[in-house]
């Protein structure tokens, strides 16, 4: 495969240079954060006073973490480290998880991260012949915004749609050519049963490839999406505290996220002992930013789970892989005292032929016992009258699902486009169980 890179000296560059790199610009990272009232203080406590006290990449671990919780803690201004009216621009994680946190950016900050979205998107091969409609969020939340300055720095037209109303999503794709998307997997599968569902046919559009973030999801949706609308789908993570997008992504060989580690300082750590892990080993990311002067963040604690790749990728990139993410630490369920992640749920479901393009995971309280209810919408032309055939799939599902997750699901199973759809992020877990028993 002919791969193509945006930068090949820095995504090609040897390790021992990139790592040079990395500590030169962690050096200006820790100065910079020494700026911020909330570091003056945490890195004074830890005996660090400039950025010439980090010696080597090891001294890193010299550096106390960050959590979400030390970013709240800072609000409105705890992690500024530059001058309020040098500040242009501001951004906030969706609060998936409690109150959101702000970020801000300099100008020099903005270009700074859509050349790292730019990187990421000319990565999969796209050009400036490509027209990308942009269907997620705009405003506060960064994937809007953020893929939208990476697009016309690649030079691609870009349409800045957002998301909803597939109809008109449909008109913009058949208008103006459209070649490239970007959404939430689970808005790509709301948007191609919509696409059976009004009779859009597949010629029509020019569609080729999509990225696809926000969310964890399993490498079975990644192929379903791709089987469905028969485009490429791209894998992305970011997240409001690193910039946004263009912190992980993959390559066209689509084996694993690229972390661009000339911006960004990945650690895997095992989130109970907050030791690092063993080397490919499964944890909790820990990011550190080398991109942003407006406000540093150091040794973020991500919460998201994943693992570096050990062996080095096809393409030649020497930035550190990460895999597919499988959630996060906090979105652990536990039932009857078992511990299920939704990815393993989606995992099994997305697998299954029978299985439609949405589902929702439903936790009641049944006496004293957790009850899980897995809501699955069936494919389109299997939802018949027929009680026999229904309930066959239901069993073969509830059987596979329980040698997955060892918790016994009741499966309920429902015509397509019945069950709720988010634009943002899926909402995939309703927990209606008492809190505080
Ligand atoms: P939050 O959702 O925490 O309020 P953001 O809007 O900044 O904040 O979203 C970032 C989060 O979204 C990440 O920390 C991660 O949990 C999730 N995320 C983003 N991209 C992906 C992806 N490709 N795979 C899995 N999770 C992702
Ligand atoms: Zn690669």
């Amino acid at each position: 495969m002919e791969f193509q890179y945006r930068n090949p000296e820095i995504e090609k560059m040897p390790r021992r240079e990139l790592e040079a790199l990395q500590l030169a610009k962690l050096k200006t990272a820790v100065d910079q954060a020494l700026r911020t009232s909330f570091y003056k203080e945490r890195l004074g406590k830890a005996g660090i006073k400039s950025g010439g006290d980090i010696k080597s990449l090891e001294d890193l671990r010299k550096i106390p973490y960050t959590t979400k919780h030390d970013l709240r803690e800072g609000f409105p201004y705890g992690f500024l480290s530059i001058p309020r009216d040098e500040v242009v621009r501001l951004h906030a994680s969706s609060g998936t998880t409690g109150v959101p946190t702000t970020i801000y950016l300099s100008a020099d900050d903005v270009k700074r991260w859509s050349y790292f979205v730019a990187r990421c998107i000319y990565g999969t091969g796209c050009t400036r012949a490509d027209v990308f409609q942009n269907m997620i969020t705009y405003g506060l939340f960064t994937g809007g915004l953020g893929f939208h300055q990476g697009g016309e720095e690649v030079g691609m037209m870009v349409i800045p749609s957002g998301p909803g109303n597939t109809t008109r999503q449909f008109r913009l794709m058949q208008d103006f050519g459209t070649t490239v998307v970007h959404a939430t997997p689970s808005f790509l599968l709301h948007v191609q049963s919509k696409m059976q569902e009004e009779g859009v046919s597949r010629d029509s559009v020019k569609l080729r490839k999509a990225f696809a973030g926000a969310e964890p999801y399993s490498e079975d949706t990644r192929r379903r999406i791709e089987a469905l609308l028969t485009i490429d789908v791209y894998n992305s993570y970011g997240l409001s505290e690193m910039n946004g997008p263009g912190v992980a992504f993959e390559c066209q060989a689509k084996t694993g996220l690229h972390l661009w580690e000339d911006g960004y300082i990945g650690e895997i750590i095992n989130p109970d002992t907050l030791e690092p892990v063993k080397d490919g080993e499964t944890g909790e990311l820990v990011l550190s930013c080398l991109c942003r002067e407006a406000t540093p963040i150091l040794r973020y604690r991500t919460r998201d789970l994943s693992g570096f790749y050990t062996e080095p990728c096809e393409c030649g990139r020497t930035h550190k892989r990460l895999r597919r993410f499988t959630g996060r630490t906090d979105d652990m369920l536990i039932i009857n005292g078992v511990n299920v992640f939704p990815s393993q749920i989606e995992e099994v479901v997305m697998a299954m032929p029978e299985v439609g393009n949405n589902y929702l995971i439903v936790l009641e309280k049944e006496g004293a016992l957790d009850r899980l209810i897995v809501k699955i919408e069936v494919g389109s032309g299997i939802f018949a009258d027929d009680a026999r055939l229904m309930n066959a799939i239901k069993e073969k599902i509830r059987k596979v699902l329980q040698a997955s997750i060892t918790v016994n699901p009741r499966i309920e199973l429902h015509e397509g486009g019945v069950l709720p759809v988010s634009e943002g992020k899926a909402k995939r877990v309703q927990d209606n169980r008492p809190k505080g028993l």
